[in-house]
């Protein structure tokens, strides 16, 4: 599958990643194509720690040095120096005109995605690409040092499972639900180096941002890949966003092979799924909303590249508008152009933005992981005791959030927002009209 092949890296395992190129390939060695290597800075990048900021640096030089043009840089002086500045506070925006934030959100929206290709990252969640009908996984700082070199990765072809979705999403439950309720029939491991495929009616009726979504916790069951078909819906997403960016506009999309075996085969009914959580230690641990009003919460958080899209700001806001928020509760849009839009899109006439904020939540502008993945002590939201949250994030083994006291409730926005009015976990359908 796939002439085209890409790569994608980010802060934390870019500069490993040129390391190896660099040992394997010799200091002055030339990447295989600049115009196949995207880079996007976006883990640890609201911090004062100084190796967070100098792996920023290290990504500029290369950047520079190796002419790539698809470098979302933090700053705009491409010989300047990355540094957080603590005393503007976390939440006013800190960033130059080319940043994005999270690069499985941005990647898309920069026209980098395209059916029929392949994209090899160094990040996990690579596998959100594959709602573009791509096959998009994630690497070692080792592979991707090699593909910088040569563009190639041997990989075995995995076995496919297929997910037959019919019906449609009843009121209150999400793509996040969905994700989640199939994670707990399979378990966190149930797709070990497996391709997860999406078909069906219910999957043509989903919007892109709930295809995303779904495709980006393929990992958490351990997938090898998640992977929707391209259809009229990609094709108009793709096209625009190339178009928007000036991007490479031509594409080879991959039909569906008729004589296709699956290793797994299973048929759901969108219709019967309800308000679901991945309780602690693990995404694949299930439970409905419902049955766990006994789970009382410290925190609540909304972000990360499966869950900080704006439509689901849009739909946190739908829950808490004109409410306030009963925990302390963080809300980290995944890029810079989300947070654009949640100030322009409005909710019974206000900004969505303005709905968040006057619910109580800490908005911030700094888009990023932040602590999705922990960070350093001082990354916006992380969980820097003991605390139980509830969070639209995608994993939740002990310490992924910061503290390895912590518990890790994962819902889909409405049911993190329902849960941030009450102080404990909530089915949003009592919220939602
Ligand atoms: S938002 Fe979280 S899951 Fe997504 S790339 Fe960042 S750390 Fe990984």
């Amino acid at each position: 599958m796939g002439q085209y092949r890409y790569s994608l890296t980010h802060d934390v395992c870019g500069p490993g990643s040129i390391g190896v190129f660099k040992r394997e390939f010799g200091q002055n060695a030339k990447v295989w194509d600049p115009t196949k290597i995207v880079i996007i800075p976006d883990h640890y990048i609201f911090t004062t720690d100084k190796l967070s900021n100098r792996n920023v640096d290290v990504l500029r030089d290369f950047a520079r040095e190796q002419k790539l043009p698809y470098f979302y840089d933090v700053i705009d002086d491409p010989n300047g120096h990355w540094t957080f500045n603590p005393a503007r506070g976390q939440l006013a925006r800190q960033y130059g005109s080319r940043y994005q934030g999270v690069c499985h959100a941005a990647l898309p929206r920069r026209g980098h995605a395209r059916p029929g290709e392949v994209l090899f990252g160094t990040d996990s969640h690579t596998c959100m690409a594959g709602a573009f009908g791509e096959f998009a996984t994630g690497i070692g700082n080792t592979d991707a040092g090699f593909i910088l070199g040569t563009g190639k990765l041997l990989v075995k072809v995995p076995e496919t499972m297929r997910f037959y979705l019919e019906g449609e999403l009843p009121r209150g439950v999400m793509a996040k639900d969905v994700i989640l309720h199939i994670i707990g029939d399979i378990g966190f491991d149930g797709a070990t180096y497996r391709a997860m495929q999406w078909e069906g009616p219910g999957v043509k009726a989903m919007n892109i941002d709930d295809r995303m979504t779904i495709a980006n916790m393929a990992i958490e069951a351990g997938g090898k890949n998640g992977i929707f078909p391209a259809d009229e819906k990609t094709f108009a997403y793709v096209d625009g966003h190339i178009k928007a960016n000036g991007t490479k506009n031509n594409y080879d999309p991959v039909e569906l092979d008729k004589n296709q075996k699956f290793i797994f085969d299973r048929v759901y009914n969108l219709c019967e799924l309800e308000p679901t959580v991945a309780m602690h230690p693990n995404p694949g641990n299930r439970a409905l909303a419902k049955t766990l009003e006994y789970v009382k919460l410290n925190r609540a958080y909304i972000g990360s590249c499966t869950g900080g899209k704006a439509s689901d700001f849009i739909a946190f806001a739908e829950v808490v508008n004109g409410k306030r928020v009963y925990i302390e509760t963080y809300g980290v849009p995944a890029t810079s152009e989300v947070v654009q839009e949640l100030k322009e899109t409005k909710i019974s006439g206000n900004s969505v933005w303005d709905v968040l904020v006057d619910s109580g939540v800490q908005m911030t502008e700094n888009a990023s992981c932040a602590a999705c993945l922990g960070g350093p002590q001082d990354t916006f939201g992380r969980l820097n005791a003991p605390l139980t949250c509830i969070s639209a994030t995608n994993r939740n083994f002990p310490g992924r959030m910061g503290s390895k006291e912590s518990k890790v409730y994962l819902a889909s926005p409405y049911t993190v927002a329902a849960s941030a009015l009450t102080g404990h976990v909530t089915d949003p359908r009592e919220f939602i009209g």
